[in-house]
């Protein structure tokens, strides 16, 4: 099959862009600005990839399918530019909705820690911890996005702001767990970091797995841990609507199967995984690129649960009603038991779960009366066990009589999440481990990590720096990498 080719604009130039993920289109909208003519192809029949809304329970009730909160989407430097300037995001009906509090991590006997947005407040909340919570994200939050920025571009860039990406390292490279003792005394502060940079997906003893929990806490004060009213597919639509102002556009249901099938272009750019990668072109690329490739290591998968409800979570502490997101584990020796197993090829009995409960905060999501929740916790990859008991478990214990709420659920193992997303290799939601090798070499290490050997071919996916999340910035980098060589 032959894809539909770009028609010329003012720059005479042509890219394709496979994969309509938030990287596909950032890259896309990157090049269409910059007066290139730009065809998304995307396999599914909505663009969107990880940004996607759908019916999964009843109809009527909105369940983000994949992402659902977007502290690195609000503060990446991508999304801040579509923000600003003559047509924005806005323009094109996204509104983030921002619940009262980022975050709530419940614990057993009614406490909970509470994120706040301010520094000072959630010190206040973490009693004899209050000067340690400061002394640790106080410098790093006003650092503001001189860090968050730095942070979300590859180390082949020299950073602006050397000093403050110093005080980062100094704990962020370390592991979550050795940071958490060694800083806090409480259960709340211990859990707090523990459920924070338990989205490393990584044991919480892994090298740099304090960094993600401190990027996290520090975003949750800066911007914080919003949702797109209506749901995520809110993101991709604006996306895609910025995308045919400046002249680009995007055909669905188009797997990508091989090279040959592409129109000719300047650039064509992967929004896929090396594995994929290596299946639509592995013909064409050099012997070492590939060997490289093939050693890329996937991370664990997710186990995901959706739930249409007949009223709120009953939550013991009512403080947790605060956060649209919740973080579901309990202590740090238990998130620490639990984020190890899925390394061990184990399913923890206790999961550390993450939750999102969106309806609280964004009415369009459900008819009045009805609530949705979003719950996921982590598995080996390509997991085939059910853990809707073990994750209702971990609901339940912080939320007596949940179960008695569920009107529906919807449950997809690791398997389903790759057939919604292809990029989602055995369930894993990174593109790829996230651990400090790959966090260097992702995905082989090199000065230009989006070029492949191939002149006109680039990755531009979540495999690429900076990894997983919506954040766009790993298609802003490929973008500007392709507008440099054809400058
Ligand atoms: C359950 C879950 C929860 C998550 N929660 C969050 C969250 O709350 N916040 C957050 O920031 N991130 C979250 N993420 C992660 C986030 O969704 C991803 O990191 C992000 O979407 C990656 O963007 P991407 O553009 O690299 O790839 P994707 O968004 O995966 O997009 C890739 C696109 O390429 C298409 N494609 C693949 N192969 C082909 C082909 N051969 N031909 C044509 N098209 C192809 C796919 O269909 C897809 O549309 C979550 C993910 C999951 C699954």
């Amino acid at each position: 099959m032959r894809m539909p080719a770009a028609s010329s604009t003012r720059s005479g130039r042509e890219a394709v862009v496979v994969g309509s993920g938030p990287n596909g289109l950032v890259a896309a909208l990157v090049l269409a600005r910059a007066g290139w003519a730009v065809t998304v192809l995307e396999a599914a029949s909505k663009p969107g990839g990880g940004m996607r809304t759908e019916e999964l329970t009843l109809p009527g009730v909105m369940h983000d399918v994949c992402s659902a909160i977007h502290p690195l989407a609000v503060g990446s430097p991508a999304f801040r530019e579509l923000t600003s300037g003559d047509k924005t995001l806005a323009d094109h009906g996204l509104e983030w909705v921002h619940p009262e509090v980022p975050l709530a991590h419940p614990l057993d006997g009614g406490r909970a820690a509470i994120l706040e947005r301010d520094v000072n407040t959630t010190a206040e909340g973490l009693g004899t911890d209050a000067g340690a919570y400061r002394h640790l994200f106080g410098p790093l939050v006003e650092a503001g996005f001189d860090l968050t920025d730095g942070l979300l571009s590859p180390f082949t860039i020299p950073p602006r702001h050397p000093l403050t990406l110093a005080r980062y390292g100094m704990n962020g490279i370390r592991g979550a767990e050795r940071v958490a003792r060694r800083r806090f005394e409480t259960d709340e502060a211990k859990a707090l970091f523990a459920g924070l940079s338990g989205h490393s997906i990584l044991p919480l003893d892994a090298p740099a797995t304090a960094g993600y929990g401190l990027m996290l806490g520090v975003l949750a004060h800066l911007v914080g841990w919003p949702m797109a009213r209506g749901g995520s597919r809110r993101i991709g639509d604006a996306l895609v609507g910025l995308l045919a102002d400046a002249g680009g556009t995007v055909t669905c249901d188009t797997t990508v199967r091989s090279l040959a099938e592409l129109p000719a272009a300047d650039a064509i750019l992967f929004d896929v995984t090396p594995r994929q990668l290596l299946a639509i072109a592995g013909d064409a690329l050099p012997a070492r690129y590939r060997k490289s490739l093939a050693r890329f290591r996937y991370g664990p998968g997710v186990f995901k649960l959706d739930w249409a409800l007949d009223g709120p979570i009953p939550w013991t502490n009512p403080d947790v009603a605060r956060a649209a997101t919740v973080h579901l584990g309990g202590t740090l020796d238990e998130i620490v038991v639990s984020e190890a197993a899925p390394h061990a090829g184990q399913h923890a009995e206790k999961p550390y779960v993450l939750l999102a409960q969106q309806s609280l905060f964004d009415t369009d999501r459900a008819p009045a009366g009805t609530h949705t929740a979003w719950a996921y916790c982590h598995v080996p990859n390509g997991s085939t066990v059910d853990m809707t008991d073990r994750i209702e478990a971990q609901v339940e214990r912080f939320a007596p009589g949940f179960r008695d709420r569920v009107i529906a659920r919807h449950a997809m193992g690791t398997a389903d999440i790759e057939r919604h997303d292809a990029n989602y290799i055995g369930g894993d939601i990174n593109g790829g481990s996230g651990d400090l090798r790959q966090f260097v070499a992702r995905p082989t290490l090199g000065l230009h990590p989006w070029r492949t050997p191939l002149d006109n071919v680039y990755l531009c996916s979540s495999s690429t720096p900076p990894g997983g999340g919506v954040h766009g910035m790993c298609g802003w980098h490929a973008a500007h990498e392709v507008l440099r060589r054809h400058h």
